[in-house]
């Protein structure tokens, strides 16, 4: 299902956090969103799953606007993995899991065998059927992510929307996940940080700085040096990964500012047998 940012725009409380921002993501794309913290990346996110509301522009799913279509509807098509939603639930973990079938659910119902099946397929798939029976709220940051993914994979959707979803991931999990999620076929879009795991895993990638969109693509066309260096203030060096071919980056930081009218630093020997 293709997911399309047009123009959009999104303040709160008076002040502009998200400008103009256009680019589209194709039905199973996997999309990262990069860029430095408070670029927007969470708030464009919002837009898309009913939650922070554009003042210009629009946010489509399928074609249609997601602020015109029924919450219930979005939520079918969408499913939604944020850092805050992690509050504490007075649940187990099975019950958690099943939270994510509720858009399905009419009524009182219940969770029928079927939604069970689905949680426990979903809770094997993560490496957490041995958490079912454990209170949510007990869990550690990582074990709490895996289900937070199962409960995501539960909702059958189309789209799947994960705001950081590798904080709290030792380095295996954090590969593990991006695996499944690019196994789902779904079109993805991930707030992330390391721009590695975007290079490796994401279709294309937004880079966002001070809310506004300043390159959409391909990572290999995107994520040269130059724009690293703008948009997060350090010096990049790309590489290619030996064994995917991807771009790989390393990173240092820029040297800082000489100061003007001193000398520079004593290791700087250059400055030092110039000066007068
Ligand atoms: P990111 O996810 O890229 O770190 P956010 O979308 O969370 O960035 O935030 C973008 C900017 O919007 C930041 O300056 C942040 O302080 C501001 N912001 C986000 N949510 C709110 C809010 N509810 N009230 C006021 N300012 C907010
Ligand atoms: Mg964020």
């Amino acid at each position: 299902m293709i997911v399309e940012f047009s123009d959009v725009g999104i303040a709160i409380g008076g002040s502009g956090i998200v400008h103009g921002a256009t680019f589209r993501v194709e039905p199973g794309q996997v999309a990262g969103l990069i860029g430095p913290n408070g670029s927007g990346k969470s708030t464009l996110l919002r837009s898309l799953y009913r939650v922070a509301r554009p003042h210009t522009g629009t946010v489509r799913v399928g074609g249609e606007d997601v602020w015109r279509l029924p919450p219930r509807t979005v939520a079918r098509r969408i499913a939604v993995m944020t850092q805050e939603t992690t509050a504490d639930f007075d649940l187990g973990v099975l019950d958690v899991v099943l939270l994510g079938r509720l858009p399905h659910q009419r009524g009182f119902g219940g969770d029928s065998p079927h939604d069970l099946a689905l949680a426990e397929r979903a809770l094997a798939r993560v490496g957490a059927t041995a958490l079912a029976e454990r209170p949510f709220a007990a869990l550690s940051g990582g074990e709490k992510q895996r289900v937070l993914l199962a409960r995501a994979l539960v909702q059958e959707s189309q789209v799947l929307v994960l705001d950081e979803p590798t904080n709290h991931l030792d380095i295996a999990f954090q590969l593990e996940l991006m695996r499944i999620v690019g196994d789902l076929g779904l079109t993805t879009l991930a707030a992330l940080h390391d721009l590695n795991l975007a290079a490796a895993h994401c279709d294309i990638v937004a880079v966002l700085r001070a809310g506004r969109v300043v390159a959409h693509g391909p990572p290999a066309r995107v994520l040269t040096p130059a724009l690293i260096r703008e948009v997060f203030g350090v010096r990049a060096h790309r590489l290619t990964h030996p064994g995917t071919g991807r771009p790989l980056i390393a990173f240092s930081s820029p040297p800082p500012p000489e100061p003007s009218g001193t000398p520079g630093p004593p290791h700087d020997r250059t400055t030092k047998e110039h000066a007068p």
